[in-house]
């Protein structure tokens, strides 16, 4: 179950499941809440969109302090729609928040306590990932290209690789995202789909009209997460949409380049 939190202005998401299973802080992030003018009015957590530093410094720092998380434990990666993974560690912390010189990947992977793994999301699927035997979490940014590419199932096991967590302990939570009325497309999204996956992308694809379709993303990576491993009970998955919601989320369907950024962290406690 998803939950929303309120710290004064502040507002997130939280997963239950992580929290019922502790050892990790973690919170998705809503526009609410932050100090930055329109138009990323107002808990821009985004560095390289235009923003003042000084006021998206504040918001991380709210932020972090909402959800328990170390402010200078965040790990930030440059997202590329790819399906790369990148195995995190203490060498990988950030000289400061603005330290844009760091790798590109819409993955992460780590067993270190206090690197908080961070991914942007206005639309495109954030999903964190916890595994509380191995002590291990990911945190992974999967739009429709990163989904056609199955990225989410690359973290689970990059983290039976790297930490031998097994897929059954592994608690998943999928966070606000885009649903498949406002993701409307034409033919190239779905035929990409159909391209990298086949018929396990035929169920997450509704016909709109003649030339528009509306993709599930969600649905599609909670598959995704099922055939990885994971059992559907230990999968957490927000029923909110971005676009849906404009005066809580930023949507970049909705306001292209002229917005915030929410993010999504965990950390190991
Ligand atoms: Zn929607």
């Amino acid at each position: 179950m998803f939950h929303k939190q309120q710290i004064s202005a502040l507002t997130y998401y939280s997963s239950s499941q992580f929290t019922q299973a502790g050892g990790v802080a973690h919170g998705f992030s809503t526009r609410l809440g932050g100090v930055s003018h329109a138009p990323w009015e107002s808990l821009n957590l985004g560095r390289s969109r235009g923003d003042n530093p000084e006021y998206v410094k504040e918001n991380h720092l709210r932020f972090s302090k909402a959800i328990g998380s170390d402010m200078n434990g965040v790990i930030l990666c440059q997202q590329v729609h790819s399906d790369t993974i990148q195995v995190v560690t203490e060498e990988n912390r950030l000289t400061h928040l603005y330290d844009l010189n760091n790798f590109e990947a819409d993955g992460m992977v780590t067993n270190c306590p206090g690197l908080v793994l961070t991914v942007f999301y206005a639309d495109c699927i954030p999903i964190l990932l916890y595994d509380p035997q191995k002590r291990a979490i990911g945190a992974v940014h999967s739009g429709w290209r990163g989904t056609a590419m199955g990225i989410v199932r690359r973290a689970v096991e990059t983290m039976a690789q790297q930490y031998g967590s097994a897929p059954g302990d592994v608690l998943a939570a999928i966070g606000p995202g885009i649903c498949p009325r406002c993701f409307e497309t034409h033919s190239d999204v779905p035929e990409a789909l159909n391209d990298a996956l086949g018929m396990e992308s035929w169920p997450f694809i509704y016909p709109l009209s003649e030339e528009k379709y509306g993709v599930d993303l969600k649905g599609l990576i909670t598959h995704q997460l099922e055939q990885a491993g994971l059992t559907l009970g230990n999968i957490d998955c927000s029923d909110l949409c971005t676009a849906c919601h404009p005066e809580e989320f930023w949507s970049h369907r909705r306001l292209g380049e002229d917005r915030g950024n929410q993010a999504a962290m965990i950390q190991l406690l």
